[in-house]
């Protein structure tokens, strides 16, 4: 089966509605044409700088104007990463994902951190990458020289829906930051959350938008949402593992070459469900018993899971080649200072500013 980039939403409902037998022997046989169904990619993702952030993802803790639990914590140095990635390394992890909490990436100090970050994990020959918010092009560029090997920037959800979910940027401002990325040799990592109060309809009009890019992404994270307290999705009903399954397995239909990975929501699926996924075409895990900021599975607990499934964590670079480190001497690309003019959609979320409103009646400020 070849790649189509025309997928329409009649389509994929289709797909995803198809009686539940039909879409997992689908989904498999197209996994198997293309992967090696007992090979699972295992990333391990690290909160480089942890909340404070000025946007309004209404499904993030991190967001400074929530209140919730969680601890800001400043940028990580080089040392500190390059620890945690070697642990990562003796686990079995191929890659190391590093993400900040930053509207957008800024030239100066913390970027060019950053950028020594890449180069020290590349040199570990794992892969790397980051997702630290909006990128121009000329910052992709010097990711790229550092050696990253992935860049991760979710659509999150429909174009239609994403109004409902955060008002301080445009889906137009995240296809731009991947159409940067992909004048790069840096592949592109891209997905969604489901579980956000969204129609079937939006979950397949996010996979319109990623399955049209072309190339598609080379990874999809497709998380299922941790309803965290003090945001403004708190009391949204976890998914069903039956609408993760046929979230996975429409992935893989309409995206047959890419990396389906199993991202955030783990912990509530039992190990049953997690090898029905993989069945379906998913191929890639977080590990490590953080993601971010909400809880995962034990690496231990992963590791007997693939144990019992037969499953062999992937190696690095079996699916690009490992991009070659430039010094920072030696960079072509210099700091620009840009102030790009990322948007602003002028309309506010109601349910962001009540949850803002009731976290300043706890805490009192
Ligand atoms: S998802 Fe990212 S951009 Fe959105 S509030 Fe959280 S840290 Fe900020």
């Amino acid at each position: 089966m070849t790649t189509r980039h025309n997928w329409t939403k009649e389509e994929i409902l289709e797909i995803y509605n198809k009686p539940f037998m039909e879409l997992l022997y689908e989904a498999a046989t197209i996994h198997r044409q293309h992967h090696d169904p007992n090979t699972v990619q295992v990333s391990t993702l690290l909160s480089i700088k942890t909340g404070g952030c000025p946007e309004d993802c209404g499904y993030c803790p991190q967001a400074a104007r929530y209140h919730t639990n969680v601890e800001g914590n400043d940028l990580m140095s080089v040392q500190q990463v390059k620890a945690q990635a070697l642990r990562a390394k003796s686990s079995g992890s191929s890659r190391v994902c590093m993400g900040a909490a930053w509207r957008n990436v800024k030239d100066g100090p913390e970027f060019d951190q950053v950028l020594e970050m890449v180069r020290t994990i590349n040199k570990l020959d794992m892969e790397v990458c980051c997702t630290l918010g909006m990128v121009t092009e000329n910052q992709a560029k010097r990711l790229a020289e550092a050696g990253l090997y992935a860049y991760n920037h979710n659509l999150d959800t429909s174009e239609e829906y994403y109004k409902e979910v955060i008002s301080t940027r445009g889906y137009e401002d995240r296809l731009q930051t991947i159409e940067n990325v992909r004048k790069t040799n840096v592949t592109v990592c891209s997905g969604g959350i489901i579980g956000m109060g969204e129609y079937i309809e939006d979950r397949a009009g996010m996979l319109v938008a990623l399955s049209t890019l072309n190339p598609q992404p080379e990874s999809v994270p497709i998380n299922a949402l941790v309803a965290v307290d003090g945001t403004p999705m708190e009391d949204q009903k976890p998914v069903e593992i039956w609408e993760m399954i046929r979230m996975v397995a429409t992935t893989r239909i309409v995206m047959p070459q890419t990396q389906v990975r199993l991202s955030a929501g783990r912990t509530g699926m039992s190990r049953e469900g997690q090898a029905m996924c993989f069945f379906a075409g998913a191929n890639s895990i977080f590990a490590g018993d953080k993601l971010l900021t909400t809880p995962n599975p034990d690496v231990n607990e992963d590791m007997e899971m693939f144990r019992q499934l037969g499953l062999n964590p992937q190696k690095a670079f079996v699916k690009a080649p490992q991009p070659q480190t430039v010094e920072a001497i030696d960079s072509e690309y210099a700091a620009m200072g840009e102030k790009p003019k990322w948007s602003r959609p002028g309309h506010t979320i109601e349910r962001n500013e009540a949850a803002k409103h009731k976290g300043s009646l706890v805490s009192g400020d």
